[in-house]
């Protein structure tokens, strides 16, 4: 599909729809919507024109206009995507959502928020809290993220065991389609059977089937007591080897997540703060939660004696706020500290059945030990869900990108024989198509591209994103 450019004469009518306020064209101003997180020049390209709509009307003329001049348009949330779904690889517009940014009400009695995409996932769930309710989506970037990305990404987080991703807690959604229609689906209903289940078709197309412009979230009681636990170990199996444990021992753990000694190191550089046992090989943390402090003591300490039999260093355990938030700083801090020690490098997000962790974790290492770089892991281990980062460190670009390729096919290779996939919560984006295509059967591949053409015949929503169309996907 060739697209045109976006000339003169497009920046008129979409200021005419938008306001000149809402139109950007200032290089300066565009240069961060070229590049989401994924920290790699690769995946960084500018945008002809940068929009913000302030609601679904507007978003519908602009798609109309997009259709009829075969524009591509790439929504965009918070831009903390790990997979480069929000860079506009094939120019076009980035329509960023940051000025829908309303909560449009919060209805106490049937539990449920309804509000703008452009929310960030922190205000969400402080706004909850403020009313003894909660909302369980808990990714790491909570505080960057919107909740329409989260939805666009179906994003994962630390309370999925217990949770569920955030396509458990989206009951509606207004989308504007990629013909310029709004259209709603499901509501405050709790069941709903009526229809196909489009709400979660929409979650995790990752913007390629339409924008998302209003959400219905579940909301659920407060748990009134939560307890974390960090607990090192000497190394990273006997850590590993514990997880699957502890997610059969009868109790749901709200959060079981893992650190490796380079993250933990990393972590300790980044936030300027000695850590307890920073020289252990792994760190696993746990969250539990409930009604009852009794309760809560029981699960603790049960996974406290189920790690001191596997060979736990110590059992740290935290029910107070501060000492929480200062454990779950440490694994918050991944992504942001092991810049430190490379710039640039190559977040995965493969994710495995729990019991294949501790072989997925071993191929890694011994993938790192064979091309001889560096792969620091960490992740939300109850869930299998492991953060696998290979490091540029000093090599040149070149190096760089044949080193990548070649540990990432490997890596890839590793977790599909252990039943595995490539991406638990980050999603496809650009940046994990071709791998993902490389795995399809023929018939998922037909699948895909029969949704991707009837929904968008003219490939203007977030193209080369998730589904490729034509010559590549054919291959
Ligand atoms: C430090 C850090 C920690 C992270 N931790 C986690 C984690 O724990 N769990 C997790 O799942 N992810 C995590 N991520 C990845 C990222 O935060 C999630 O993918 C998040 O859901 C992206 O939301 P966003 O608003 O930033 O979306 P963006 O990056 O802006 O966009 C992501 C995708 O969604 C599409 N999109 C955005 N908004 C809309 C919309 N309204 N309608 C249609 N499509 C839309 C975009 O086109 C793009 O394809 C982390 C990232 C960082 C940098």
């Amino acid at each position: 599909m060739q697209f045109n450019k976006v000339t003169e004469n497009i920046i008129k009518q979409l200021e005419a729809i938008l306001g000149k306020a809402n139109v950007v064209v200032d290089e300066e101003k565009m240069e961060m919507y070229s590049r989401d997180e994924t920290s790699d020049k690769l995946w960084e390209k500018m945008p002809e024109v940068v929009i913000k709509p302030e609601n679904a009307q507007q978003i519908a003329e602009v798609v109309k206009l997009a259709n009829r001049e075969l524009i591509p348009i790439t929504p965009r949330g918070g831009g903390s995507g790990l997979a480069a779904g929000a860079v506009p690889l094939h120019g076009g517009m980035v329509l960023s959502l940051e000025k829908m940014n309303k909560i449009l009400e919060i209805d106490k009695e049937n539990l449920f928020m309804v509000l703008e995409p452009g929310v960030t996932t922190g205000d969400v769930q402080k706004e909850a809290k403020e009313l003894n309710l909660f909302y369980a989506g808990d990714p790491c970037s909570a505080e960057s993220s919107f909740i329409g990305g989260n939805v666009a990404t179906n994003a994962g987080g630390n309370k999925a065991i217990k949770y569920g991703v955030t396509g458990r807690h989206v009951y509606g959604l207004e989308v504007v389609m990629p013909d310029g229609e709004i259209v709603v689906y499901g509501g405050k209903n709790v069941k709903d059977v009526t229809f196909y289940d489009m709400v979660h078709l929409m979650v995790g197309s990752e913007g390629t089937l339409g924008i998302i412009t209003k959400i219905w979230l579940k909301l659920m009681p407060l748990p009134q007591y939560v307890a974390d636990l960090l607990v090192p170990f000497p190394d990273m199996q006997s850590a590993i080897k514990v997880v699957p444990k502890i997610m059969t021992a009868g109790i749901i753990p709200t959060a079981v997540e893992f650190m490796d000694s380079l993250s933990i190191k990393a972590a300790e550089l980044y936030l300027n703060k000695k850590l307890p046992f920073s020289d252990a090989g792994a760190y696993i943390i746990c969250e539990v939660d409930g009604n009852t402090e009794l309760q809560i003591q029981e699960d603790y300490e049960t996974i406290g004696k189920l790690c001191k039999e596997n060979g736990a260093l110590e059992v740290f355990v935290a029910d107070n706020i501060s000492t929480q938030d200062r454990i779950w700083k440490s694994r918050k801090a991944y992504a942001e500290a092991l810049r430190m020690l490379s710039p640039v490098y190559c977040m995965e997000d493969i994710v495995v059945p729990i019991a294949n962790i501790p072989a997925a974790l071993d191929a890694i290492e011994k993938i790192a030990a064979k091309f001889d770089c560096k792969i620091p892991s960490a992740g939300h281990a109850g869930d299998g869900n492991i953060h696998a980062t290979i490091l540029r460190e000093d090599r040149d670009e070149h190096a760089w990108h044949d080193l990548k390729d070649v540990v990432l096919a490997e890596i890839y290779d590793a977790v599909y024989a252990l039943d595995g996939n490539l991406s638990g919560e980050h999603g496809i984006g650009a940046k994990r198509i071709s791998a993902m295509y490389k795995h399809m059967t023929e018939g998922q591949k037909k699948v895909l591209r029969t949704v991707k053409e009837a929904f968008d015949p003219n490939n203007i929503m977030n193209p080369g994103k998730v589904v490729l169309l034509g010559t590549i996907a054919e291959s």
